[in-house]
C-alpha cells in the first residue's frame, strides 16, 4: 500500500503552501508520536491548503484544525494522521467515515488506496469536498445524510471512522463494522473527549479500549442543505 496522488500544478502550492512547508508538518508529526510511514507519505502528498479557504491556505500546514464555514472544522493534522494510523492496523480495504466535512480526512484515506465511503449532514460542505475530490482525481463515494446511521447498503466496512464527537459511541455504526474491523470514534462532552477504539473480532465479539484526549466538533442530528 503505497500512496498515491494525481498532482496539478495548484496541488504543488508555493511559498506557505510548498512541498518544504508540508515536509516540516510532516516531522513534526512524526516528532509528535506518528510512526506510520504511509501515513506520513500521505500527508505529503496530499494538498492540504487545497481544503480550507484561499484565506487560510497559508495556515494550512500548521499542526491546527481551522474553520471550513457553518461553524464546522478541518481535524487537526496530528489527529488526522493518529486515526488513520490506528485503522491501519486492521488492513482494512473498505472505510466508511462518518463528517466528511472538508474532505481532506477521506481524502488521506483514499490516497492511502482505501475504498473511502463518507457521509456528511451539510449539503454545502459535501459539495465543496466532491469538488476537490474530483480535482485531486481521487475516488470517494459521498453521500448527504445522518452520518449516524452509517450507510447500510454498502457495509460492512473494515474501518469506520467518526470524525464528530457524541456522547457515547453511536451503537448502530458498529453493525456495520465487518470481523476484524475497528471503529475509531471521539467520544465525551463538548470540551473533553477521548479517541475510543472499538473492534469486532474474527468470531464477532466486540473489544472497547480508550486512547488520548481530542477536540472534535459535535455530532448532530438532521440534514442542512
Ligand atoms: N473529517 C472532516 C472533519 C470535519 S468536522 C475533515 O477532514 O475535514 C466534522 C464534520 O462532521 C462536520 O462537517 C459536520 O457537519 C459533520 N457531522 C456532524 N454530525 C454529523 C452527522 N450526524 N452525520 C454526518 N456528518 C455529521
Amino acid at each position: 500500500m503505497t500512496p498515491r496522488m494525481r498532482l496539478q500544478p495548484e496541488a504543488m502550492g508555493s511559498g506557505l503552501t510548498s512541498q518544504r512547508v508540508r515536509d516540516r508538518l510532516v516531522e513534526r508529526l512524526r516528532a509528535n508520536g506518528i510512526a506510520d510511514e504511509r501515513v506520513l507519505e500521505a500527508v505529503r502528498l496530499v494538498p492540504r491548503h487545497l481544503f480550507v479557504d484561499e484565506a487560510l491556505a497559508t495556515r494550512a500546514y500548521e499542526d491546527t484544525a481551522l474553520p471550513i464555514g457553518h461553524g464546522q472544522t478541518i481535524s487537526q493534522p496530528w489527529v488526522v494522521a493518529r486515526m488513520t494510523e490506528l485503522l491501519l492496523q486492521v488492513d482494512p480495504r473498505k472505510v466508511l467515515e462518518v463528517g466528511t466535512g472538508s474532505g481532506y480526512q477521506a481524502a488521506i484515506l483514499a490516497a492511502l488506496g482505501l475504498e473511502v465511503h463518507t457521509v456528511e449532514r451539510i449539503g454545502d460542505l459535501l459539495r465543496s469536498a466532491r469538488k476537490r475530490f474530483r480535482q485531486l482525481g481521487l475516488n470517494v463515494r459521498s453521500k448527504h445524510d445522518d452520518g449516524r446511521l452509517g450507510w447500510e447498503e454498502n457495509g460492512p466496512y473494515d474501518a469506520i471512522i467518526v470524525t464528530a464527537a457524541a456522547p457515547a459511541l453511536v451503537q448502530g455504526l458498529a453493525g456495520q463494522l465487518a470481523p476484524g474491523g475497528m471503529l475509531v470514534a471521539p467520544v465525551g462532552s463538548a470540551s473533553a473527549q477521548n479517541l475510543i477504539v472499538l473492534e469486532r473480532d474474527r468470531g464477532g465479539t466486540l473489544s472497547q479500549r480508550e486512547l488520548e484526549a481530542v477536540v472534535f466538533v459535535p455530532l448532530l442530528p438532521g440534514l442542512v442543505d
